[in-house]
């Protein structure tokens, strides 16, 4: 999870023109124009678990509405989750930081340990402890680990597809410590686009960089 900026697009005018109507006659929150200026603020990806390969996109409601017409109909509170995400929150985490307005990585430290299966971990370092945090910690494992047997194999699938991306990363990394000349522009521009909020697991990436800064200093300023 990391921070998103709640930018005034035409997508998103849009969006809350719709959220109105629908507001006005107990409709669906679940509209077009919804749905397409999520996927643009999100770029595609679940706010929760930051996976981009989703197979079922769903509308989360950070705070959960339990039919609260407010809470139900608000842009603010409307997030682009996945399937697996949006099932494990449900009403069970609340509250939970909202990415949307603070630095969630100021908060958490998102860190992998290990290579293979067994001696692989994740770990969400807690930098603060307020409630929301707490919660969002919370949230965060039993989306990685599951507690159910369906949610396990999910999560799997989901640690699975995070180990590749990160592999992939510290791979470029690498080589742009090797390179020289043009071919080191080159790959510090990949470096910035898989640094930047679109880019896949973006939290764990950054605080990889965060905690080498003394090897990559030149890369912290991709990390806002
Ligand atoms: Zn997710």
């Amino acid at each position: 999870m990391i921070k998103v900026e709640r930018k005034i697009t035409e997508k998103s005018r849009r969006a809350m023109d719709s959220l109105e109507r629908e507001r006005l006659k107990n409709g669906s929150y679940n509209t077009p124009e919804v749905n397409a200026a999520l996927k643009e603020m999100f770029h595609g990806k679940c706010y929760i678990c930051e996976n981009k390969q989703i197979t079922s996109y769903h509308i989360e409601h950070l705070n959960p509405h339990h039919g609260n017409i407010e809470l139900k109909y608000s842009w603010d509170n409307l997030f682009l989750s996945c399937a697996h995400c949006n099932n494990i929150k449900s009403d069970k985490f609340d509250p939970i930081i909202d990415c949307t307005k603070e630095n969630v990585e100021d908060m958490i430290a998102f860190r992998k340990e290990g290579y293979f299966g067994r001696d692989e971990k994740l770990i969400f370092d807690m930098l603060d402890s307020r409630i929301e945090t707490q919660n969002t910690i919370k949230l965060l494992q039993e989306v990685y680990y599951g507690s159910t047997p369906q949610k396990k194999m999910e999560a799997t699938i989901l640690r699975r597809t995070l180990r590749k991306e990160l592999s992939d990363f510290k791979e470029y990394v690498r080589e742009y410590q090797e390179s020289e000349d043009e071919e080191k522009e080159d790959l510090m521009y990949l470096l910035q686009m898989q640094l930047s909020s679109s880019s896949p697991f973006a939290a764990f990436k950054r605080w990889l960089i965060r905690d080498n800064k003394d090897v990559y200093p030149e890369l912290l300023e991709y990390i806002d």
